[in-house]
């Protein structure tokens, strides 16, 4: 500032040759409290002569600020999409900032990565920060099933960049945590011989898995004749004349039925089983094949001397009132959940009717980690047990983790990729093993906890598909996204 008049000039001057002493002043009393150490790369001298953003990043280098989160913006969306023998089909997304930070998510295995991509017009120029508010304008974007996979995988990818920019792991910003380590169920692969079978579910627990998971169902029966009623393998094919096959029809409507031979068989291969892998274990089944809920009561009934922890989708979840009926007629726990998205979207009237005992999200379909861990939370309030599925690749599977561990009362998440030898090293950065003796430790880094190892990912790319290209073609979408008028 220019002064016309001398005297005030003068005072100016004085004003600021106290205003440098002060400063001075107080720089030396802060060199003193430090005890002259060198901290931060960075010598008391050379931080005399340092700029005051300089001295400040100096003076909280001991404050867990990893950046200035109020200030973060989205600034790019990406994807790389792997499989083959490591994971399921996977599109993996990553989220840049303004600030040098960036979040993975997974979409889910088997959906598309345009689910993805489609979101990066709605999400630039946002504070990832701001979760909730974020999922609130995309969520009408994802669908059940695998339209679930965009915007799960970007909200895993939001939670990422979070725990990043305030130096917390993810289950911090849920709450906490009620566990240090998450207990993991594992699938096995089928066998259409029992013995063969018990021994590869035997196999699993010589692994140090505490829960198992295995495929029963009336595929077992092709070829036995007098087990199966309109058998999609019979000589004559009920589908012939169809525009549909077995696998897309809904299960009330293939009309299959299952014999007393056909369950006598199938109970078989649970005798078998439990002979020997014992009881101590808890046990479920999936994939008993599409059939209406009569069979689905005589299956679960016949079962029950089995003690299986759950029969899963053995209807499926559209058909609430069936499950209600099938749940009230057994014994045998009643599972479903990995297609539904959201809480609202299924869930909520599963849990309230009480149709099931036991809530199966798969939090890449179900609106991410914050979903998951709201609907845990309503099957807790309920009285109705809740696990996770899984079958993507292990970032994805570790945000799962923290939603199981900030869950009061979570079971089992799934891990589908035990005999993939290089699916733990797609990420780098976890402290061994991921999963140890049928469980993970709960990460303590920041975000999720673990970064990409871009040589394995670019390992496994699917071909013709490029490393996190850039997708400017997905930056502008026009249309007026309000649900209301
Ligand atoms: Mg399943």
């Amino acid at each position: 500032m220019i002064y016309k008049n001398k005297k005030l000039q003068n005072i100016f001057k004085d004003t600021q040759k106290e205003e440098k002493e002060k400063q001075a002043d107080s720089r030396r009393s802060f060199f003193k409290k430090a005890g002259g150490l060198t901290l931060g790369g960075l010598s008391l001298a050379g931080l005399a002569k340092a700029s005051v953003s300089e001295q400040v990043a100096y003076a909280s280098q001991n404050v867990n600020r990893y950046s200035a989160p109020s200030e973060l913006k989205i600034t790019d969306l990406r994807i790389a999409e792997i499989g083959g023998d490591v994971v399921f089909r996977t599109p993996i997304v990553r989220i840049y900032t303004n600030q040098g930070i960036i979040g993975h998510g997974d979409v889910r295995d088997g959906a598309a990565k345009e689910y993805a991509l489609f979101l990066k017009s709605r999400l630039l120029g946002e504070n990832p920060c701001n979760v909730e508010r974020l999922f609130g304008i995309i969520k009408q974007f994802g669908g059940h099933a695998r339209q679930g996979g965009g915007v799960s995988g970007v909200e895993m990818a939001l939670w990422d960049i979070v725990g990043k920019a305030y130096n917390v792991p993810v289950y911090q910003l849920l709450g906490g945590k009620y566990r240090d380590k998450v207990r993991v169920y594992c699938d096995t692969t089928i066998s259409r011989d029992p013995n063969e079978y018990a021994a590869r579910m035997q196999a699993r627990i010589d692994q140090g898995y505490t829960a198992l998971k295995m495929d029963i169902g009336i595929r077992l029966l092709e070829g036995i004749p007098g087990t199966v009623i309109n058998s999609p393998d019979a000589k004559y094919n009920p589908y012939q004349y169809d525009y549909s096959t077995y696998n897309k029809t809904m299960h009330p409507f293939t009309r299959v039925q299952v014999t007393d031979k056909g369950i006598d068989k199938l109970m078989e291969f649970l005798d078998v089983m439990r002979s020997k892998i014992g009881y101590d274990i808890p046990m479920g089944t999936d994939h008993w094949g599409h059939f209406g809920i009569n069979e689905a009561i005589k299956l679960a009934r016949a079962s029950e001397k089995y003690n299986l922890a759950y029969i899963e989708d053995i209807i499926p979840w559209q058909l609430t009132d069936q499950l209600r009926e099938l749940t009230q007629s057994t014994t045998t726990p009643i599972q479903t959940g990995e297609d539904i998205y959201m809480l609202q979207g299924g869930f909520e009237k599963l849990i309230e009717t009480r149709s099931v005992d036991i809530v199966h999200p798969d939090p890449n379909t179900a609106g991410g980690i914050l979903e998951t861990k709201k609907i845990g939370d309503f099957a807790t309030r309920h009285g109705i047990g809740f696990m996770q599925h899984h079958a993507a690749g292990p970032v994805s599977f570790l945000g799962a983790v923290h939603a199981a561990a900030a869950t009061e009362n979570f079971m089992w998440l799934e891990h589908h990729a035990v005999d993939k030898k290089d699916w733990e090293n797609l990420v780098t950065g976890f402290d061994g093993p991921i999963v140890k003796d049928g469980y993970v430790t709960v990460p303590e880094k920041p975000g999720i906890g673990v970064e990409l190892n871009e040589d394995m990912v670019k390992k496994y790319l699917i071909e013709g598909e490029k490393f996190f290209a850039p997708t400017p073609e997905w930056d502008k979408i026009r249309a007026n996204d309000r649900l209301w008028s």
